[in-house]
């Protein structure tokens, strides 16, 4: 039975630095309840709003970033109902209908699966640009807590709806898809998808025959392929049964793992949409438009996956550093002032990036990375041969992802400049070996070459030129006998 997936995903744009008509953070985490907030956001009586000018212009990169025809002015409509995290008992969002316009619509993504690297499409119907509403809290249920907590923080917060067309054919699909579209809108710089609650997904998924069901308040992209598997699989257990599926609103239980019907859903008609009136378009000028494109052109991730297979990377190793920003960026400033592109790809897209997670430092973190230039050298010593990549791993890296800044020149392990005096002494000492080898045992070499490294303890030693020695010696020592 085949599955079409449709999703709607709600993205802050955290990164925005304000909220959508006020001045307050668009990063409201950092704050204590009802500290990020002024008359603007906490819906006061006679404050009016402004859009701001962060918000409008990454709401239209993200447009551009999907393919979407450009508006000429972005239009807001209120969207009204009651709620106590809403105080000004509308939203202002962004309507087709009754005379508003979307941010746009008709676009699509290019997403690129990790599973077979292959690029799909999926097209975007519309992008709307809102405010996101306030929070209400409980002491553990809302049945059992004596108080709602309302905290207002959050009202106000930029927030994009995208809404994409059935196309996405599988749960995995719908989780890689949702990864990169917000990877493409991390590289614009308009929000942070590490951030707690930042975005949510509403999935709709229906099978041949049957009615389409949306799951609503998804809030990670791991349960994005949780809650359609274990949706998918409910349908068609209806469906072999004989029964019908009905077009309905679920809602996703993380905990328990399951999609529980959802009693009550407002219809659109209920909610009085009309432009708001203390919103004159805001008309998309040229330059806004210019600026967009720009951006847009330079941070996507298939714009930097491809430069960096371009320099000869393989594709495992080539997206292991697109999907994280700050890695991608540090390698291409690498690449840039003269770093070796393979060795380089080595260094931030497996080992150091590898020894940044073992030791709990975020990789996404730009502080966390050392200076390119300084990775370049490095990648440059182990291309002229001066340090092997292994000592360079296992010697340099595990310190330089502890302290980035700190300096190469204490970091770089001292080198064994004349390794004779240590064969010698393995010759002497591993007489067993010695013996196996000579009598024919060619297996014996790799035990001695790894003798002389360990005599090397932390210098830095060339295991090739350790090889050769031994092998010269040995071969000596039959021809001599
Ligand atoms: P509504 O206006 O009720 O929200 P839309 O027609 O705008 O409904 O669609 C909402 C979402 O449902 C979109 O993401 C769309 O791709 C998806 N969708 C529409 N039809 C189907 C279907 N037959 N199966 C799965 N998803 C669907
Ligand atoms: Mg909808
Ligand atoms: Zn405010």
């Amino acid at each position: 039975m085949k599955a079409r997936i449709g999703l709607e995903i709600h993205v802050q744009l955290s990164e925005a630095g304000t909220k959508l008509f006020c001045n307050c953070d668009s990063e409201y985490r950092r704050y204590r309840p009802n500290e990020n907030v002024c008359p603007v956001c906490l819906g006061l009586p006679g404050a009016l709003p402004v859009p701001g000018k962060r918000p409008v212009e990454l709401a239209l990169a993200a447009a551009l970033a999907l393919n979407c025809e450009p508006p000429r002015a972005l239009v807001f409509t209120r969207k009204h109902y009651f709620y106590p995290d809403l105080p000004k008992n509308y939203q202002i969002t962004q309507f087709e209908k009754v005379g508003g316009s979307p941010v746009c619509t008709g676009g699509y993504l290019d997403y690129l699966s990790p599973d077979d690297w292959e690029w799909r499409r999926v097209r975007i119907r519309r992008i709307n640009l809102e405010e996101d509403p306030g929070r209400t809290s409980y002491e553990g249920s809302i049945l059992s807590s004596r108080y709602a907590y309302v905290d207002y923080n959050r009202s106000g917060v930029p927030l994009l709806e995208i809404v994409t067309e059935p196309d996405l054919k599988s749960p995995r699909d719908a989780r890689v898809m949702v990864e990169y579209l917000l990877l493409t809108l991390e590289y614009l710089g308009a929000t942070n998808p590490r951030l707690e609650g930042v975005f949510r997904v509403d999935a709709n998924v229906s099978l041949e025959g049957g009615e389409r069901v949306e799951i609503k308040n998804i809030g990670s992209t791991l349960d994005v392929e949780r809650a359609l598997r274990y949706e998918i699989n409910r349908q068609r257990l209806v469906l072999e049964r004989g029964g019908k599926v009905e077009r309905e609103t679920r809602h996703w239980d993380a905990e328990r793992g399951v999609t529980k019907p959802l009693r009550y859903k407002e219809e659109e008609e209920e909610y009085l949409y009309f432009p708001d009136p203390d919103l004159p378009p805001v008309l998309i000028t040229r330059d806004l438009l210019e600026a967009a494109r720009e951006k847009v052109a330079e941070w996507s991730p298939r714009r930097v996956y491809e430069e960096i297979l371009g320099l000869g990377v393989k594709r495992e190793v080539a997206w292991s550093i697109t999907s994280v920003p700050a890695a991608a960026r540090t390698y291409l400033a690498g690449v840039k002032s003269g770093g070796d592109p393979g060795i380089l790809a080595r260094i931030v897209g497996v080992d150091l990036k590898g020894e940044l997670r073992e030791q709990g430092r975020d990789p996404y973190n730009p502080g966390n990375w050392p200076e390119p230039g300084k990775l370049a050298e490095l990648s440059r010593l182990v291309a002229k041969g001066e340090y092997t990549y292994d000592a360079v791993k296992g010697l340099v890296l595990p310190k330089l992802a502890a302290n980035p800044e700190a300096p190469l020149e204490e970091l770089l392990p001292e080198k064994v400049e004349d390794l004779e005096p240590l064969v010698e002494e393995v010759l002497k000492e591993e007489e067993k070996a010695v013996k196996d080898y000579l009598g024919g045992k060619k297996k014996a070499l790799n035990y001695l070459v790894g003798a002389v490294m360990r005599k090397a303890r932390k210098r830095a030693l060339d295991p090739r030129r350790a090889r050769e020695l031994l092998l010269k010696r040995l071969e000596a020592m039959k021809t001599g006998a």
